[in-house]
Formats: structure tokens, sequence, C-alpha cells
């Protein structure tokens, strides 16, 4: 047992300029979409580097199904995903009536396999939908290709991915249709609830912006300045109520500017765990390629069978040892509701199923201390030594 006070997997780094602006946000009346979401989501588009639409919603979990609704989801439709996920990504085309189609991922990225995407493929198929596992790329060279090649969609699960590049390229910035990302508590940056919508196609920035608010033509901001009275509106769909908050908005507008800071500071933490966990029987997650950035949402290790512990007991000896794990993830594919309603087996994804029951994720966090990352250290080699 532990007499230290007990590290949690996971916290935000909350400050005082986010205090403030969401003290300002109170104070000016605007509580609800305004101007705050508004500039929140011009320098998400500029930190992205311009040439894109976001669109803040107050979920990625609603920013994905905004996606999938703009870009024609329905009924009867397939969309290829993978299993290793959390099942936000499923859910949102069973809202729309679709059909989740899981694939496999690669054993080196935790990443969809892009060979597992081509053989999915079957008339139905209308998307793929790549998650950036732990905040490192997808090879989106291939899923491109396979997309362009088979005349689908792609809308990129970039809840863990803010911010990564792929070969250069920042995830938002890419060919794809739409690219989502998470500002949950746990991500790399936070609106307490959030998320935002990025494409660089105005007429589905023009359908995502209606249908976050009701099939709302225009927003409560728009209706405040523009000539147009402001009792007037028209609804032309029946739309969602996935709107962000100006309290939200305040928050990320100083999340976002610290943003590079943070990735800095994760990175060099994973740097820090690569090398002290180097030797011992656990597999280490992978690094980007030189020059890209991964955006160390997670630390997930490994524990290979020569470790001589369970994932389970690890877990618990870790917490004994005043540690908070977690794993990422529980594959899809075994969780009651998709087993059934997608008829899908364990077998039916090896290399899933086998990092699922190896895979522990580390605390890895800005607010933790080189002190809290070497009892991280320590208790690893404690209960790997104790095994
Ligand atoms: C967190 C997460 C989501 C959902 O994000 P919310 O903002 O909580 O809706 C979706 N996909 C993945 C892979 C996630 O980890």
């Amino acid at each position: 047992m532990s007499d230290e006070k007990f590290l949690p997997f996971a916290l935000p780094e909350i400050g005082e300029e986010e205090i403030a602006e969401v003290v300002d946000a109170i104070r000016s009346g605007w509580v609800t979409t305004g101007p705050k979401t508004r500039q929140f989501e011009q320098n998400f588009s500029e930190f992205l580097g311009g040439g894109v639409e976001s669109i803040a919603v107050n979920s990625a979990t609603a920013g994905l199904h905004l996606a999938l609704e703009a870009i024609g989801i329905g009924p009867g439709d397939e969309v290829i995903l993978p299993t290793y996920t959390f099942t936000a990504t499923a859910e949102v085309v069973r809202y729309l009536g679709g059909t989740p189609v899981f694939v496999d991922v690669l054993e080196s990225t935790f990443n969809i396999d892009p060979q597992a995407i081509v053989a999915a493929i079957t008339p139905k198929t209308k998307a793929i939908m790549p998650v950036h596992f732990a905040g490192l790329s997808c090879d989106m060279d291939a899923i491109l290709s396979i997309a362009k090649q088979h005349g689908l969609r792609v809308v990129e699960d970039a809840a863990h991915a803010l911010p990564t590049t792929w070969r250069g390229c920042k995830i938002g910035k890419l060919a794809s249709d739409f690219t989502v990302f998470s500002f949950y508590a746990n991500k790399t940056m936070t609106t307490g609830e959030g998320g935002m919508v990025v494409t660089a196609d105005a007429e589905l920035a023009k359908r995502c912006k209606i249908m976050r608010l009701h099939g709302i033509s225009k927003d409560a901001f728009d209706r405040y300045v523009s000539k147009t009275p402001a009792w007037f509106y028209e609804i032309v769909a029946p739309g969602f109520k996935y709107n962000m908050s100006d309290i939200a908005a305040a928050m990320g507008i100083h999340q976002l500017h610290r943003l590079p800071g943070f990735q800095v500071k994760r990175e060099l933490m994973a740097q820090a765990y690569n090398s002290a966990l180097a030797g011992l029987p656990i597999c280490l997650p992978p690094d980007a390629a030189a020059g890209d950035l991964h955006a160390r949402h997670l630390y997930p290790i490994r524990l290979l069978p020569e470790c001589g512990v369970s994932r389970d007991t690890f877990i618990e000896e870790m917490a004994k040892r005043g540690i908070g794990c977690s794993v990422h993830f529980i594959p899809l594919h075994l969780h009651p509701y998709w087993k059934e309603s997608c008829a899908v087996t364990p077998e039916m994804f090896p290399v899933a199923q086998r990092l699922f029951e190896q895979e522990v994720s580390i605390p890895l966090y800005t607010k933790m201390t080189e002190e809290d990352l070497l009892r991280v250290v320590n208790s690893i080699r404690s209960v790997l030594n104790n095994a």
C-alpha cells in the first residue's frame, strides 16, 4: 500500500485565463452560442492553417452524428470502422439507421487496417470512419486512396488526435469529408463537454450548422447581428440540439491557445516513459514518423505473456500502489449490444482481441509532475518484479 496520494488516470489542466473567460461569458449575458463560440471556431480554423470551416458542438459524438447526416448516411448504408474504438464512433451510424461494419486493426499502431477495409467493402458501403487511436494518425494515404477508388466518404474520428499530423499535414486538413475532435474532460484539451466538426466543403458545413440547432436556417447569433428581425426563423429540417455554449467556448479559446505547449509536454512525458520502461517485458506504444506530431492522448502499454501478470491483476496492483490506470478500448465486438446486433465474434478480430487482452493505459497528462511519472515507472517495475 502506498501512503502517497492517489494519482488519477487523467486530469484536465485548466488555468486562470480559462476561468476568467468563463466568468466573462457569464457576466456578458451570452451564455449560449454567441460571440465566444464564433471566436473559438475562428481560432480553431486558424490553428489548423485555414481553408476549413469549424463548427462547434456540444460533444464529438454530436459532431460525428452531424457529419454522417450531412453526407447522407441512412437506412441500409454501411459504414466501415475499427472494432478497436469507443462506442460513439459506431452508435452515430445507428442513429441514422445505418449499419456499422467493424474491421480489425494493425498490431503495430492499434489503428484500422487498410487491407481489412478493402475486404469489408460491399455495394452498400458508403463511408469509412478512421479513428486515430491514442493520437497517432492512421495511414491516411492508404485510407483516402481506398475511399477515392471505391467512391466512399471519409469521416475521421479525431477525438484523440489534437494536434496530430500525417506526413506533415494536420489532422483536420486532409482530403476527408469531415474531421471531428472531442473536448471531453480527459482529452488533449477540454471545454468540459464539447466537440468540433471540421470540413473544407462549404455545403456540408452549411448543413451541419443548420442541423446542430433544430434545423433552424440561422442561429441565435446571426439573428442578433443581422438585419433579419430577431424573432424570425425558419425550420428546414428536423434538426438536433447540438450547439456549443459560450461558457464552454470560453474555456476552449484558452485551451486551444495552450494546446501546442500541452503537446510538447505530453511528447516529452511519452519519451520519458519510452526510456524509463525500455527493456521490461512490455510493449511500448509506437512513436509518430520522424517530423510528425503524435497528440499523445494516451500512453497504451501491452503486457506481454512473459511478464507473468495478467492485465487485470496489473491494474489492481497499480491501484494498490496509488496509480490509476485504464483500458482502451473494450473493443466493440465484446459489448452485448454490438455483439448481438452485428453478429460479431472475437475470432473475427484476432488482432484487436489480443491488443485488448494485453492493453493498459498508464497516466499521461500535463498536470503530472516528474515525480508522478517516476512513481508510475517505479510502480510498474515493482508490479512486474513481484509477478
Ligand atoms: C471520447 C471519444 C469520443 C466521444 O467524444 P465526446 O466528446 O465525449 O462525445 C468519440 N470517439 C473516441 C475514439 C473517443 O475516445
